[in-house]
């Protein structure tokens, strides 16, 4: 038989000579002894015991060979160059010469029960070198069997695993950080898996749950308005898309105000753990999806905002009363005017002796037309303002915060039914909240009037399906009688007992306004109750 260890049969012969020797050994040698060096042979190939012995030695795991009482018979190199100690120092002496004296009792209880009974044992140890620096082994016993029956021997292996358990703390210690910051963070985390359900939220989030009567927030977020992901959750996570800072209302249970969030989501990787991932574990699992509170911020914008409605709902109401007294100061001249013109017409058909009255009455006539023009001229304009879109439930929300002092001064509750969406018309937002505040102030004097009212009012927006927006406003007033209902609308015409400084061009100006966006005013001639006023404006009628 030919070795094909290398497969170089000169370097070899050897082998060949052992193979000969042991096929017909000498009868004088003990059979203990033959079977000793005998040749291993594997699957037609020779391996020379040697080659076993130099497997073990160049082992980089620290291994040992010993009695059984664990008294060290063979170390080899890499079990020095770990320890610190040198093969003649530890031959005869205990493994337990690499106790460290921490690891408990019943760890090597456990490991003699094992051995003892004829098993590998695996564990960790707490280790020390012959210079006394500790470090943490990764320790395998096995008995080795020797003619399969008895043990006679222990093999030892082992490792030190010191910096990988450093790792795994480190590890173990920063996911604990990061859990305990994520949890008692203010803002509410939520991490959703690829089918969109959350699989992990910190304490926020649960209680942000709560709150909203235990709806997923996760899911209102990314169905709101703006959401890219919410319409399509698949197509999002295959473009990775997400969103940085929206803005997100989420309406709570009846009675409660809505809340206002600022929200990210992101797509986040982690590595796939298994094994067929090594080379490649550039999976996306999963999307963060973070929510900050900002509706105290939201409140103090809004409420900035209506304070500068408010201011230019002043300023627009005072040229309006401007606009009002100087309009009626000119209507009233205009009687006297008219008489005064017809006097001296009269005058001037008499003849010449009348010719010196005439032209003195021509001349204050003059004069007074002359002071008409002047008082016209300092009617003031309107306030300027840009055209934008304009969504009617917004401009009744901001007339009635503007108004929500007096209302509750006067003890009027509304009930506002205001439409769940509205479309956009193109138009002055100041002007329009000038139309519906005209109507809520008519409705307030209604309520004055001498009688037992019901304090209530009810407004109602809606989109009709002729393409209008229809503005209701309902009051339980005096009302209207039917004779009153197109006079209401002529200038100068007020029908309160007292006129409380009003002039009587309020309905006047908003069906102006009104008739600028097309649209119409009218008094539901039905309603017996109060006065129910329907503001007609086309969808397009605001295209000025
Ligand atoms: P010990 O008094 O030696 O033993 C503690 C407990 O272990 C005893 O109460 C008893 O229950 C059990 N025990 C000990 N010896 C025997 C025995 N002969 N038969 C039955 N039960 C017994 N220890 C290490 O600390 N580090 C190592 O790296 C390590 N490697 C080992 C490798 C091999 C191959 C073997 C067989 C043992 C190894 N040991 C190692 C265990 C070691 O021999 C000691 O048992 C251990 O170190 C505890 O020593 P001790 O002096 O503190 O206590």
């Amino acid at each position: 038989m030919s070795s094909n260890l290398t497969g170089v049969k000169d370097e070899y012969d050897w082998v060949d000579a052992l193979v000969e020797f042991f096929a017909s050994p000498p009868t004088e040698i003990p059979p203990e002894v033959l079977k000793a060096f005998a040749v291993i042979q594997n699957h037609g190939q020779v391996l020379p015991p040697r080659l076993f012995y130099e497997v073990v030695e160049q082992s980089s795991i620290a291994i040992s060979i010993t009695d059984n009482r664990a008294n060290i018979l063979y170390v080899n190199r890499a079990f020095q160059n770990l320890t610190g100690y040198c093969s003649d120092e530890l031959w005869g002496q205990n493994e337990s010469i690499l106790s460290y004296k921490v690891t408990p009792k019943t760890v090597y209880q456990d490991l003699w029960t094992t051995i003892l009974s004829g098993e590998a044992w695996n564990g960790i140890l707490v280790n020390k070198r012959k210079d006394s620096s500790r470090y943490l082994a990764e320790v395998t016993v096995a008995p080795v069997l020797c003619d399969r029956t008895e043990s006679h021997y222990f093999l030892g292996m082992h490792r030190d695993v010191t910096a990988l358990h450093n790792l795994k703390n480190k590890v173990h210690n920063q996911k604990e950080l990061i859990e305990s910051v994520v949890d008692y963070a203010p803002m509410a985390i939520a991490l959703l898996d690829l089918e969109g359900k959350v699989v992990l939220d910190n304490r926020a989030y649960k209680t942000l749950m709560a709150d909203l009567g235990g709806r997923e927030p996760a899911d209102l977020i990314l169905q709101s308005e703006n959401s890219m992901i919410g319409k399509d959750f698949e197509m999002a996570c295959a473009r990775g898309y997400g969103f940085e800072h929206q803005e997100v209302r989420l309406e709570q249970e009846p009675g409660r105000e809505p809340r206002w969030f600022s929200c990210s989501a992101s797509w986040i990787k982690e590595f796939d753990l298994r094994a067929e991932s090594y080379f490649e574990s550039d999976r996306q699992s999963g999307l963060l999806l973070v929510a900050n509170e900002i509706t105290r911020q939201k409140r103090e914008q809004e409420q900035a905002r209506i304070n500068a409605v408010q201011a230019l709902m002043m300023e627009q109401s005072a040229t309006l009363n401007m606009q009002e007294i100087l309009s009626g100061a000119i209507f009233q001249m205009q009687g006297p005017f008219n008489m005064i013109e017809a006097a001296a017409g009269m005058l001037k058909r008499q003849g010449p002796e009348q010719a010196h009255l005439y032209s003195t009455l021509k001349q204050a006539l003059d004069a007074g037309h002359q002071a008409v023009e002047t008082l016209r001229a300092s009617i003031p304009g309107e306030v300027s303002e840009t055209t934008g879109p304009v969504n009617i439930n917004d401009v009744v929300r901001d007339v009635l915060n503007v108004m929500a002092t007096r209302l509750l001064a006067e003890g009027v509750v509304v009930d506002c039914r205001l439409a769940e969406s509205l479309p956009f018309i193109t138009g002055q937002a100041g002007k329009l909240r000038a139309l519906v505040k005209y109507f809520l102030d008519n409705a307030i004097d209604a309520l004055r009037e001498p009688g037992d009212w019901q304090r209530e009012f009810i407004i109602i927006t809606r989109k009709d399906n002729d393409e209008r927006i229809e503005l209701w406003v309902q009051d339980m007033g005096p009302g209207l009688s039917t004779e009153l209902r197109f006079k209401a609308f002529e200038p100068f015409f007020s029908r309160w007992n007292a006129r409380r400084g009003h002039s009587g061009m309020g309905l006047t100006m908003a069906q102006q306004i009104a008739v600028e966006y097309g649209g119409e005013v009218e008094v539901d001639t039905e309603y017996k109750k109060g006065c129910r006023i329907r503001v007609s404006i086309p969808l397009d009628g605001g295209q000025q």
